[in-house]
């Protein structure tokens, strides 16, 4: 997606101030009366009238007529911006650049502070899918009229913010979170590739190793990514380290369906290396197993909890996430779909006998490889640390204070070179209800206005150059099927059984 020029710099405070009032007016309304928005910005009739149409024009608002009333609803872009001001007001971050990734659910930018450091922002999009299969399960809605998109986009960065943040704190190989606000998360940037546009790796048992043993450090410290494939592991460029990102789907191995989302993680990957290295182990962890040998004395899973995350807006989020898998339909799960086929090879049934032959090569020196897992689990402790904690309300609805900036701000004028694209059906749909008993009749459309996709960027054109410099560097096709190529020839590579029996 190509980012909207439109030009934020020149956003007064009034209309700043009609634009939060637009805001908070959401809360309550699915579409916000004009009178709502002139009452709660405090300025003039008339005023408004003229405000709200240049917000507008700009896509941060859009008009809605309906039955009832006219009114105006925050478009994407504006809660985009508004997140984007605030967290350049906190200093955390202050340019934006260009985007790196798009999925189903969320944008990446990269993006950059005042000293120039480069991050990314998530800019969480949980409205593109049609909120219509949720309708039975509203009853945690409460008064709120419908699962709006910024209430479930909001709840998946508050989410994975906050997971993220735990699992750093606990030395997993994730990337280091910096910031949260709204439906937004700022986290380290890692200079790597998904694992999805990795063709060759020096050591496929190796890593593989290392991946398995996440999900075992992961199911011990009490979670379940929920949605571990090849998309959401980075390989880092310089080390090959393996780091795990997107975390909103993550579940408690407390939860009725655990042993079924920890399952499927092994699966992903399992099915990932035998198809894309050749590459198959007899050994895998099994989730009784793993938490019958759990050593671990601290639950992160009770300790995200304890951050202050409501049971009721887990299960909210929960429930919206697997109402959109069920949506999509479970045929296109990324074990199987393949957006850019070109790079895959050899999907075919055929290679899967191959494999099975090669499984029954093994060899005794490989007998002490756990070492190597151990080595590559280790967390990025090298990371730096986070630099400002999670404060979500913190001065967002501050109107008073939130009207500067910005005057040195460029727009970018580049278009993205190349995108980071999660699959369409990343993520593989959820177990049948057994979880779930919604008998709430409670029956809110919501079709929101979340198709404004743009996204309003504040941005440094020297940041954008950089990054397309680098874009093209780095992430041309042949860099990356370069990426992690084993020196040696084909026939010296390590496709043989990992003889780790760590999970077993
Ligand atoms: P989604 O929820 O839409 O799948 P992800 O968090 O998986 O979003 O990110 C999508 C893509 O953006 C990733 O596949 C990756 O290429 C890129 N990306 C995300 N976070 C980072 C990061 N911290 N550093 C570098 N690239 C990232
Ligand atoms: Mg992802």
């Amino acid at each position: 997606m190509k980012l909207d020029a439109t030009d934020l710099r020149y956003i007064t405070s009034d209309e700043f101030r009609v634009l939060t009032a637009c805001e908070m007016g959401s809360k309550n309304h699915e579409v916000v009366p004009l009178s709502l928005i002139t009452q709660i910005s405090g300025l003039r009739n008339g005023g408004v009238n003229k405000l709200i149409g240049s917000l507008a024009k700009r896509n941060l608002v859009s008009r809605v007529q309906n039955a009832k009333y006219d009114g105006y609803r925050l478009t994407y872009g504006g809660y985009d911006y508004l997140a984007m001001r605030a967290m350049s007001k906190r200093d955390t971050m202050t340019s934006v650049g260009n985007q790196i990734g798009v999925g189903k659910e969320s944008d990446i930018y990269i993006v950059s502070n005042q000293e120039g450091d480069e991050m990314v922002l998530k800019l969480h999009r949980l409205g593109r899918v049609s909120f219509r299969t949720i309708k039975q399960n509203r009853d945690y809605l409460g008064k709120r009229k419908s699962a709006s998109w910024m209430y479930m986009s909001r709840l998946a960065a508050q989410k994975e913010y906050a997971f993220m943040k735990i699992l750093h704190e606990h030395g997993f190989p994730v990337p280091t979170p910096i910031d949260q606000v709204r439906h937004t998360i700022l986290m380290e940037f890692i200079d790597a590739y998904p694992l999805r546009q990795v063709s060759e790796v020096e050591n496929p048992g190796k890593l593989y190793s290392s991946l398995m043993d996440i999900i075992v450090r992961f199911a011990q410290a009490g979670l379940i990514h929920g949605d571990y494939n090849e998309f959401n592991i980075l390989i880092r460029r310089d080390t090959g380290e393996p780091i795990v990102i997107d975390f909103p789907q993550m579940v408690s191995t407390s939860h009725a369906n655990a042993e079924w989302y920890f399952n499927r993680d092994v699966e992903c990957i399992r099915r990932f290396f035998r198809r894309r290295f050749r590459y198959e182990s007899a050994f895998y962890p099994k989730f009784k197993r793993t938490m019958s040998d759990g050593k671990s004395d601290f639950k992160l899973d009770i300790a995200v909890e304890a951050s202050g995350f409501a049971k009721k807006d887990l299960k909210a989020l929960e429930e919206y996430l697997e109402a959109a898998r069920e949506e999509e339909g479970e045929e296109g799960s990324s074990d199987e779909e393949d957006s850019d086929g070109s790079e895959e090879e050899g999907d075919a049934e055929e290679e899967e006998e191959i494999v099975e032959e090669e499984v029954v090569e093994e060899s005794e020196e490989e007998a002490g490889s756990g070492d190597d897992t151990e080595k590559e689990g280790e967390p990025s402790r090298k990371t730096k640390e986070s630099e400002a904690g999670p404060s979500t309300s913190r001065t967002d609805k501050d109107i008073e204070e939130l009207e500067e900036q910005l005057s040195e701000l460029v727009i970018p004028d580049e278009p993205n070179r190349s995108l980071s694209r999660s699959p369409p059906n990343s993520r593989p749909g959820s177990p049948r209800r057994s979880h779930h008993d919604s008998d709430s009749e409670d029956d809110h459309d919501d079709d929101d206005g979340h198709n404004d996709d743009s996204v309003r960027a504040i941005a440094t054109n020297e940041l954008t150059k950089k990054r397309a410099q680098q874009q093209r560097k780095y992430h041309s096709k042949r860099s990356v099927r370069n990426a992690g190529r084993p020196q040696g020839s084909k026939a010296k590579q390590n496709n043989r059984v990992n003889r780790d029996a760590f999970w077993e």
